[in-house]
């Protein structure tokens, strides 16, 4: 007998890819592409703006620009109004929107939030306070897809995506291999079809006749059969396995075990272009097991080949392989009447012609019919369709319970795949049996999502063993495929900072103030110096681990992702800004400016908000670092933490702010003043000359900045411009 693996093989060596056909992209979703893709013209076929906004010539910018027209997708820019003006020429913008070509003569494109209206809105001029580069927010032509590109290789399964791909590029038709005919029939005297009421198959099933679902509901009470009767459970059963294989399928019915009613039925299917025919029972050592010798040709109409009629497995050890043509019947028991005419020449000949069909004896219990499908006929049919490696996938899972050995065969078990938390450092999937693997017990193929690879007994597989498994359905449908989430390792990039300017723990920084009396001289009352705040990453966690972790204050879980890690890229993107503006940070300590982080523990806007506390002993600015898909809690760590927080941004806050600025212009210097109003007062005064775009607030004394997360470095460069160098003294005049 052979082994399972060696039966795949023989299956899979018979096996090959289908002629090619052309079919409309659309149809082939579900093939494989039989040759490379190319695309046929570029993508995008224009200069195209990625924002909506002006374009602009780059030289002209910055600078004021006359409006002279609009482009918008699918509306170009049409040749000017009057004639006598061209759109390009220096000082000009068009009004452009995503997806718009860009006009001829323009090279980038202003977005909308870098622009102001000098005259106002509605007015033809617009100002541009920054420089833009030429191409900026402007996609190339070919920029996406360039042409001749290959979109998709020989070998690609066509998916939803790949067919977008290929209606992007414009491309039509799709080169693939026709996708193989499957037959299928059960074999019992047994048998009655439980369907056969509502659901009368003509033989090709793709497109089954409709059932009445209300006919159907009220007749499935009265589905019975007579004594000694089953249901037909594996032909709608391999039907359907077939389909979801990728094959089209051709239904043959119940046939009776009658060896010539089987061969007439597999002739049948041959004639009307079967590639493979799957049968279901008949295959055993009882008196009616007659396919085995149907398909040797002892019955006529076909003959074949039989490569393998047992295999050492469990369940289906009958399993029959075999290849077969259509041939006459010659014996004197009465021919098959389409047949007679033919001479035995032309016979012949048409079985040189004839392609073998590949046949199937599955073994009659359903639960064996399903597994070796999955093992055998599967594999058949995508090989057939192109696929590459056409064999169930393997992977290794944890058994989640002992599970005793056969002591004669290996064992395919059924199992579900589960990703928690398990004790297995490689995180692999726990594996729970099915239950009680009888092969008639259909139940047993309940959401099993593999085939669990056992060897012989005797003996059993303890609980905690790693095992073998091959996938035999999408995983997930049991609660299967759902890994806790991780963080990935980063690789930073290599130009590295050669030196972070210093480096202090927020609790560190403070506690060296309180402790070297001279150092805390140093930097008294407002050292030169930025504190970044930095946290760890903390993906969000669902109400499920929040749960979990019980002994997590409230206070300190996170609900969304936040946390930035990257404390060396901020911390050289501030130490690189500061050279750039020119301010030393070198030499004389007193005049140097220094840089260091302040590590919080996480990035719960408390803990924020402590450490920024924390940092603004030591420094003037403290920047905290983002946090958050919206730096919610970065932002929200200024308005909780410090001593007048509020967001530069929302203009509800705003208002009260402004109101303090007109007020502490009119404040008389030697009037008497509460400390919370001079705090109130230079807070005001702090937001509006240094004119944040960010959130800004104050802790004793220092400005304390929280950074958007959608850009980093812009919000540095932004935010520090603002407190450092715009102008200089305004901040430090504040701060000091
Ligand atoms: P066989 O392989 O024909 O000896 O059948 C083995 C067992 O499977 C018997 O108990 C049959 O009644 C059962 N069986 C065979 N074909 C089917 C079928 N299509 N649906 C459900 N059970 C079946
Ligand atoms: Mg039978």
């Amino acid at each position: 007998m052979i082994s399972m693996p060696e039966a795949i093989d023989i299956v899979l060596s018979r096996a090959a890819p289908l002629e090619e056909e052309s079919l409309p992209f659309p149809d082939a979703v579900g093939r494989v592409l039989a040759s490379e893709v190319t695309a046929p013209r570029p993508h995008p076929p224009f200069p195209a703006s990625i924002m909506d906004g002006y374009a602009v010539r780059s030289a002209d910018v910055p600078g004021t620009l006359r409006v002279v027209g609009a482009a918008r997708a699918g509306a170009p820019l049409g040749p000017s109004a009057d004639g006598s003006e061209t759109h390009t020429g220096a000082g000009r913008a068009v009004y452009i929107t995503t997806g718009a070509p860009v006009p001829p003569g323009f090279d980038a494109v202003v977005p909308v939030e870098r622009v102001s209206f000098p005259k106002g809105e509605g007015s033809d001029a617009v100002a541009v306070a920054d420089a833009f580069v030429p191409g900026a927010n402007v996609r190339s032509v070919g920029s996406d897809i360039q042409r001749g590109e290959v979109l998709l290789h020989a070998g690609d399964r066509v998916g939803p995506h790949e067919l977008g791909i290929a209606a992007l590029a414009g491309v039509s038709e799709a080169r693939t291999r026709r996708a193989p005919m499957v037959a299928v029939l059960s074999t019992g005297d047994e048998l009655a079809d439980p369907y056969a009421r509502n659901y009368k198959p003509n033989g090709h099933t793709d497109a089954p006749a409709p059932i009445d679902p209300a006919a159907a509901a009220s007749s499935s009470d009265r589905l019975d059969v007579s004594a000694g009767s089953i249901f037909d459970a594996n032909r709608h059963m391999l039907l359907a396995c077939a389909r979801e294989a990728g094959a089209r399928v051709m239904d043959l019915g119940i046939v009776r075990d009658d060896p010539d009613a089987l061969a007439g039925a597999v002739a049948k299917a041959m004639d009307a272009g079967a590639d493979v025919v799957v049968a279901s029972g008949g295959v055993s050592e009882g008196d009616k097991d007659h396919l085995k010798d149907v398909l040797l040709g002892s019955f006529g109409r076909i003959a074949g080949v039989v490569h393998f009629g047992r295999v050492m497995m469990k369940p289906g050890k009958p399993l029959t392989f075999a290849e077969i043509h259509r041939v006459s019947r010659t014996d004197s028991e009465g021919g098959c009447s389409e047949d007679r005419d033919e001479s035995r020449t032309q016979l012949d000949e048409k079985k040189t012609k004839q392609k073998p069909v590949l046949a199937f004896g599955l073994p009659g219990n359903p639960v064996s019919a399903a597994v070796t499908f999955a093992l055998v006929v599967a594999p058949a049919v995508r090989r057939m369709l192109g696929w590459v490696d056409p064999r169930p996938r393997r992977l290794q899972a944890v058994l989640a319970q002992d599970i005793a050995l056969d002591k004669e065969r290996p064992e395919y078990h059924r199992a579900t795949l589960d990703w928690e938390a398990n004790d297995s450092s490689a995180n692999l999937p726990l594996a729970r049996s099915t239950g009680r693997q009888i092969s008639s017990r259909l139940t047993s193929m309940r959401g099993a999502e593999a085939l669990l690879e056992l060897p012989r007994g005797p003996g059993f597989v303890a609980k905690g063993t790693v095992v073998s498994a091959l996938v035999i359905r999408d995983i997930g449908t049991q609660g299967g495929l759902q890994m806790p989430r991780v963080r990935p390792k980063v690789v930073r990039p290599t130009n590295a900072p050669d030196r972070v300017l210093a480096a202090a723990d927020a609790g560190v920084a403070k506690k060296a103030l309180r402790d070297d009396e001279d150092d805390a001289k140093k930097f008294a009352p407002r050292p030169k110096a930025i504190a970044v705040v930095t946290h760890p990453f903390v993906p969000a966690k669902s109400l499920s681990d929040l749960a979990r972790e019980s002994d997590v204050p409230d206070s300190d879980r996170a609900v969304t992702d936040e946390g930035n890690d990257d404390a060396a890229a901020i911390l050289e993107a501030t130490r690189r800004f500061l050279q750039r503006a020119g301010v030393s940070t070198d030499g004389d300590e007193n005049n140097a400016w220094r840089v260091f982080e302040a590590r919080a523990e996480n990035g719960t806007s408390r803990r924020l908000a402590l450490a920024a506390r924390a940092a603004a002993e030591t420094a003037s600015i403290v920047l905290i670092a983002p946090s958050g898909p919206s730096a919610v809690s970065s932002q929200a760590a200024v308005v909780a933490g410090t001593d007048l927080g509020f967001p530069g941004l929302a203009p509800r806050m705003r208002a009260p702010l402004e109101k303090k600025y007109d007020q502490s212009a009119k404040y008389d210097d030697d009037e008497e003043r509460s400390e919370a109003e001079d705090a109130a007062a230079l807070a005001a005064i702090a937001y509006r000359e240094t004119g944040f775009g960010i959130n800004a607030g104050q802790v004793a004394g220092a400005v304390v900045a929280s950074l958007p997360c959608t850009n980093c470095e812009e919000a540095l460069v932004e935010g520090l411009t603002k407190m450092l160098l715009v102008p200089r003294e305004k901040w430090e005049g504040l701060v000091l």
